[in-house]
Order: structure tokens, then C-alpha cells, then sequence
């Protein structure tokens, strides 16, 4: 199952690779792929990326370390990608947040069955996961739900609240950013249950992307990376026609600066690291890769992600939780509930 789609991926990544070479004008360098790199037009900050065209199972640079972040993996490839695109992070990390630039107009050809082409730059197919079917826990005396905006397709962005008078410190976590990823949102629903400090304020967003989730697609039903959305270093060529177009990034931003928390920590998969961005105090991620046991990996940035937006756009302490693999298994969730739990013995109020 998994060859025949990585497969069908591959012939379907060609063919886009072939349009691409034929809508570009001749103007890009796009390589065969025998050295498995494509060169896409420049964005608007003159800064051309690099993107592999080999994808496989877990082979995905969901969050692109600094230039000076050691990179723990496994797998050359991914290694090789991350150090180019790193390069590129870092020169170009003071670019303005509200540049305007026109979307992108690359014709894309329909991807092949189980595959979705996201972004749609004709460079990147992602893996069609379903949701997963671990249960959520019913929400404890004392939470409250608010909806916090709608998706594209109108479907609720739900927040549960644990709500405290005079909070000494507020924690929100936000999971589902990409609906297939299918192990953050129970992970998020699951932390109802974790013993919350009194003082401590809680807000819950477990699904972002309830549209995606719905059919396992990792962007949003206009097809966009909604964690290439966000206004930090914002790109054209994979963040959607405009830093914040999508109606989901825009609520999420909405919610944490009207909570404006003691820290944002969103939930991914699957890459396997624990990350506290900006200037967030190590000994959050310390807390949780020492209870989870998922590794921490320093200082990492993402063009148009939403934690480096928290951190670098907001001020707001920031943290990134890449869940290890696709799976979705109770006792991962476990796992990072534990993580959660010894975070909130450490978290300081701003
Ligand atoms: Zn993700």
C-alpha cells in the first residue's frame, strides 16, 4: 500500500515537475530527479527555495531548523533539505510581515488518488491520512467551550476553556494545523484531563483545520498550508495568495492575542522533536522532552509557521511539539499528556 503511493506520488510528482518546466518560461532550473531537487521562481524577497521532490513517509521539513540548529535525524535526505532551506530562514528573518505580494498562478495537475497536492506548487504531494478514532475524553466540571471563528467551509473552530479567576499564568495549546496528521488533535482534547495547576488558565484549540481533518488532507479546503500562512516570513511560493488569506490562521492569531497567554505550544506530527522558540525559556522544552521522551531540538524557525509567528511576531512565549511519526496510538497521546503535565510545573508568567 505505502510503496504503490509513494509510487504513484513519485510519476504524479513528475508530471508536475514536467508542467512546471513548461509554465516556467524557461526562466528556473528544474532538475531531473536524478539529484532530486527542483528550483522554484524567486519569492518576493528576492530569495529563491530549494525543494526536494522526493517525498516519502515522514520525509517532510514540517518546521526548518536555524543554521546553527543541530539536526537530529535520521535520514540524510531530509538533513540535506533542511540545511538548504535553513540558509534561506536565516537571510531572510527580518522581512517585513505585511508585504504584499501577488498569489501564485502555477497551473497544478490533479493529484493521483490518495495524494494531495499541497501546497499546490506542483513540488510537494502530501500523504492522505484519515482522522484518527481515538476517543475524546469528556470535558471536566469547570471547562466551557467558546468557538473561536469558522473554517472555509464553515465548520466550528472549537475552544475549550478552563477558566480561572485572576490566572497567575494562561497555557494555550493549539492542535490540527494539518488535518493529516492524525494524532494531534486527541492529544490537545486529551489535556483536559491532565491536573491543572489552580492558578493556571487553560485554552484548548485541538482542531485548526477541521476541513482538512475531514478528509485527511493536510491543507484547508482552498488547498493552503495554513502553517505556511502566517505573517512571519511569509513566502509566495507555498503560504497561499497572501499572509493570513485563510480564515483559520486569522482566528487562531485572533485568539492568542486577545488571550495574549504565557505560552502558545502547537502540536504537529511528525517529525519528532520538542522546541521552545524565540526567546521561550529552554526549560520548557526540557519539561516536556524529559517526560515524554521525544528529543528536544533548539531554535527552530518556520517561514509563514504559525509558532514562529507566536514567538517572533507576537512576543509570545512559543512552543513546537512534533510528535515522532504519522501514527496515532493512545499511548502517544499519553506521552505527550505527560509532557504537558510536567510543562505546567515550569511555566513562568511572562
Ligand atoms: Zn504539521
Amino acid at each position: 500500500m505505502r510503496s504503490s503511493m509513494v509510487t504513484s506520488t513519485r510519476m504524479w510528482t513528475l508530471a508536475a515537475i514536467a508542467l512546471l518546466a513548461a509554465c516556467s518560461g524557461g526562466s528556473d532550473t528544474l532538475t531531473a530527479p536524478a539529484s532530486a531537487t527542483v528550483t522554484v521562481a524567486p519569492d518576493a524577497t528576492g530569495v529563491r527555495d530549494s525543494l526536494s521532490d522526493v517525498f516519502t513517509e515522514g520525509d517532510e521539513p514540517d518546521v526548518v531548523p536555524s543554521s546553527t540548529n543541530p539536526i537530529r535525524t535520521t535520514t540524510t535526505q531530509r538533513a540535506e533539505t533542511s540545511t538548504t532551506l535553513s540558509t534561506t530562514t536565516t537571510s531572510t528573518s527580518t522581512t517585513s510581515t505585511s508585504t504584499s505580494i501577488a498569489p501564485a498562478t502555477t497551473a497544478v495537475a490533479p493529484a493521483p488518488d490518495g495524494a494531495s497536492p499541497c501546497p499546490p506548487t506542483g513540488a510537494r504531494v502530501w500523504e492522505v491520512r484519515p482522522a484518527s478514532d481515538i476517543p475524546a475524553p469528556p470535558l471536566p466540571d469547570g471547562w466551557r467551550t467558546e468557538s473561536a471563528g469558522t473554517s472555509v467551509q464553515g465548520r466550528d473552530l472549537t475552544v475549550l476553556v478552563r477558566p480561572v479567576d485572576a490566572p497567575v499564568r494562561t497555557v494555550m495549546v493549539v492542535g490540527g494545523i494539518h488535518g493529516n496528521e492524525p494524532v494531534s488533535p486527541p492529544t490537545v482534547r486529551a489535556l483536559v484531563d491532565v491536573d491543572i495547576p489552580d492558578d493556571t488558565e487553560l485554552w484548548l484549540l485541538p482542531l485548526l483545520n477541521p476541513d482538512g481533518s475531514a478528509v485527511g488532507t493536510r491543507c484547508n479546503a482552498n488547498g493552503v498550508d495554513l502553517n505556511r500562512n502566517f505573517s512571519w516570513d511569509w513566502r509566495a511560493s507555498d503560504g497561499g495568495p497572501a499572509a493570513f488569506s485563510e480564515p483559520e490562521p486569522v482566528a487562531a492569531a485572533a485568539l492568542v492575542e486577545r488571550v495574549a497567554p504565557d505560552l502558545v505550544v502547537w502540536v504537529h506530527q511528525p517529525l519528532g522533536y520538542i522546541s521552545s522558540i524565540g526567546n521561550t525559556p529552554d526549560s520548557y522544552e526540557q519539561a516536556w522532552a524529559n517526560a515524554s521522551g521525544v528529543p528536544v531540538r533548539p531554535d527552530v524557525t518556520q517561514h509563514g509557521g504559525a509558532e514562529s509567528w507566536t514567538a517572533l511576531v507576537a512576543n509570545l512565549p512559543s512552543m513546537l511539539i512534533e510528535v515522532d511519526t504519522y501514527d496515532a496510538r493512545p499511548e502517544m497521546v499519553a506521552a505527550h499528556v505527560d509532557g504537558f503535565a510536567a510543562l505546567l510545573d515550569v511555566v513562568v508568567p511572562r
